[in-house]
């Protein structure tokens, strides 16, 4: 199956999306976590990067889909994926439908309300290494050292609040209105992203499974 998943910023994509493309076995593409990783590579790409994601802003959408084309056409995505923050603009779904091929199956909209996410991105800390996500009050979060390979647990340098402001607003102005274009293709799953972690995913995962058998 080849899906997009939408959410606002800390609505639990990102976890979700590891655990759905587990269970579907498709590999997880998330553009932040690409971004991510160069930054920490010290990359070309990631230095100019850097400073457009601290400020909470878009990167260019030609950037992204060059990214996006040439992480599809690896070997393993031949036979499915699940992309986890693109498209994020009119822009970057137009290209998504010229690069894929075979084109998209469905698009996840992970609803959460915007009060639920301020709070929850207020609290959520991150490995710096795996990028494993912690919440303010367990020990990995409290104590700053991640649980599974012991590198320094700290928050995400665009989870300040202005940054967070910022890119709500950019969610609402140019991500929220791409739900209405898969909604009138017919292609639009939405799922009640407040609960925990597994009751979430079992819902995610019955969305999916509903889709695929019609
Ligand atoms: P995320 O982890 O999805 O919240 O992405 C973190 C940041 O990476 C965003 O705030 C943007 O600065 C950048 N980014 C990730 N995906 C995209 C995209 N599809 N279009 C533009 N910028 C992106």
């Amino acid at each position: 199956m080849r899906l997009v998943i939408f959410g606002r910023q800390g609505a639990g994509k990102g976890t979700q999306s590891k655990l759905l493309a587990l269970h579907l076995d498709v590999p997880h593409i998330s553009t932040g976590d690409i971004f991510r990783a160069a930054i920490s590579a010290g990359s070309e790409i990631g230095l100019a990067a850097k400073a457009i994601m601290d400020r909470g802003d878009l990167i260019p959408d030609d950037v992204l889909r060059g990214i996006v084309a040439e992480r599809l056409a690896q070997h393993d995505a031949a036979n499915g994926w699940l992309l986890d923050g693109f498209p994020r603009t009119p822009k970057q779904a137009t290209d998504l439908d010229e690069i894929a091929d075979p084109p998209l199956d469905l698009a996840i909209n992970l609803e959460v309300p915007e009060d639920v996410v301020v709070q929850r991105i207020g609290s959520r800390r991150v490995c710096e290494a795996s990028g494993h996500i912690y919440t303010v009050g367990d020990p990995a979060a409290d104590s700053a050292r991640c649980e599974i390979d012991g590198s320094p647990v700290v928050q995400r340098d665009d989870d300040t609040e202005e940054a967070v402001r910022h890119r709500l607003a950019l969610y609402a102005q140019q991500t929220e209105p791409l739900l209405g274009r898969y909604d009138r293709a017919g292609m639009l799953v939405t799922v009640d992203g407040v609960g925990d972690v597994d009751e979430v995913a079992q819902r995610v995962a019955s969305a999916v499974e509903g889709r695929k058998a019609t």
